[in-house]
């Protein structure tokens, strides 16, 4: 390590608090210095290359290195680096984008709402709704309802909707009136016996009854990723989201696609609510709305939430809600330039197409795998279960680390993974080749050997 990365490391150890970090193991291992990045590659401080096969966290859809952005961030920087929206202000940029997402979405989502993070994002989300019932004259209409191991972010109220016990634990959470239900992943889920179609009915049963029990009149949203992703990589059985849209139409509850990861291409469709046949009430973007080059998330509602809150907004006299950086113009700008990017280059199509080489290519290296419960995934993410015996129920305990070991072995092959729990978690960049997922699957294979002989 040259100098200035022993200056590096010793400074962050000393003032930096990392997120999702064990604080007391990184004073004593030090941080991993990422220094460059290029195409779907990253490089370290030591000079090492490695695939990034997370696209960072599950978001930069144009790889590292993609010029057009940098230039759209120069380019708005020199006009106007900064600007509001409080109070009738605009700028072009984030006219332009909430126009674009208008029409990218799903038809009938035509308003759209910035703020900087999913986190903030679903924060919103939760205060629209209240406000929109409590216009409508129904203010005990303010429960959630989400899903065991969902991820929605980490504020108090978004990190309420998360179903993660790591998220919740000490933080005194949730803190918001949610309910949980069961995870909709038939092969750690399934009761003994069980088809896949009577597992998403029970579910479905299981959403229903929950609803009762609580009261409709009480119930105001359910929240979902169409394919759960920070929680271990799920997609739900077939139905479960054409089932969960009808009843929360039988019982006047707002359906909330939780698209932070899912949206702009990463499932093989423009937004995962069209793949799985189904058009929420409001649709939550971020992440690869600006492959992360600058913070920024997107609200989506139809014009029955939209007119509610806009409503109330003429009776109290302001919607008193948004950030200092809500439609930031360099962020906007940024996010407009990426969604022509990943248009003009027909990034969805080629998730879409690579889909056969990335999830069939895991399934044909790693089904047989001594260590791999289940190869699971759709477009361009997947997830790979580590078990001890092939079997959902031989999960290792998780004090072993299993999964985190892998991670580890992966970085030395040259493989930037993400290990939930003992899930394998890739998500690449929308970027990605063919020959490089093969890459991809070529690194994971040697970190599994190696994972099996460590566990042995
Ligand atoms: N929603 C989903 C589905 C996510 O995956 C994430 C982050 O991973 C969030 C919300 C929170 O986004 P942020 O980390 O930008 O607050």
């Amino acid at each position: 390590m040259n100098e200035i990365s022993n200056s590096l490391v010793a400074a962050d150890v000393a003032h930096s608090m990392h997120p999702y970090t064990n604080m007391r193991a990184h004073e004593a291992n030090g941080p991993m210095i990422i220094t460059r990045g290029e195409g779907v590659h990253v490089y370290d401080d030591k000079g090492k290359e490695y695939i990034e096969g997370m696209a960072g966290l599950w978001s930069v859809a144009v790889g590292f290195s993609e010029t057009r952005l940098k230039d759209a961030a120069m380019k708005q920087m020199e006009a106007l680096p900064y600007y509001h929206t409080f109070a009738h202000k605009a700028h072009e940029p984030s006219i332009r984008l909430a126009e674009k997402l208008a029409e990218m979405t799903p038809e009938g989502l035509d308003r759209c709402f910035f703020t900087n993070s999913g986190s903030e994002a679903n924060d919103t989300v939760i205060k629209m709704v209240w406000y929109m019932n409590n216009a409508l004259g129904r203010p005990e209409k303010k429960k959630f309802i989400a899903r065991n191991k969902a991820y929605h972010g980490i504020t108090i109220a978004s990190g309420s909707l998360t179903g993660l016990p790591g998220n919740h634990r000490d933080f005194d959470l949730p803190a918001i009136p949610v309910t949980h239900v069961t995870t909709p992943h038939y092969w750690r889920f399934a009761e003994e016996g069980e088809s896949e179609a009577d597992f998403c009915a029970r579910l479905l049963k299981e959403i229903e009854d929950t609803i009762l029990a609580e009261g409709p009149e009480t119930v105001a949203a359910f929240i979902g990723e169409p394919v759960m992703g920070a929680g271990g990589v799920m997609v739900p059985p077939e139905g479960y989201w054409e089932g969960v849209a009808a009843i929360c139409k039988k019982h006047d509850i707002l359906l909330v696609a939780d698209e932070v990861i899912c949206g702009f291409g990463r499932c093989g469709a423009t937004f995962a609510c069209e793949k799985f046949g189904f058009t929420p009430d409001i649709l939550v973007l971020s992440k690869q709305i600006s492959s992360s080059y600058m913070p920024l998330a997107a609200i989506m509602v139809t014009d029955a939430v939209y007119d509610a809150i806009a409503d109330n907004s003429a009776k109290i006299g302001t919607f008193g809600h948004g950030f200092t950086g809500s439609g930031h113009p360099v962020a906007t700008a940024v996010g407009l330039e990426n969604l022509k990017i990943i248009e003009e280059k027909g990034l969805v199509a080629n998730a879409a197409a690579l889909e056969e080489a990335f999830i069939g290519g895991l399934h044909a290296a790693f089904d047989d795998h001594p260590l791999v419960g289940e190869v699971r995934g759709t477009g361009l993410i997947a997830g790979i279960e580590l078990v001890a015996a092939k079997t959902a129920a031989s999960a290792f305990d998780p004090a072993a680390k299993v999964g985190a070991k892998c991670a580890d072995f992966a970085a030395e092959e040259g493989l930037i993974s993400r290990a939930v729990g003992d899930v394998m978690a890739l998500c690449p960049p929308l970027i990605i080749t063919e020959a490089q997922i093969n890459q991809i699957i070529e690194r994971m294979g040697r970190a599994l050997d190696r994972t099996l002989d460590w566990a042995k």
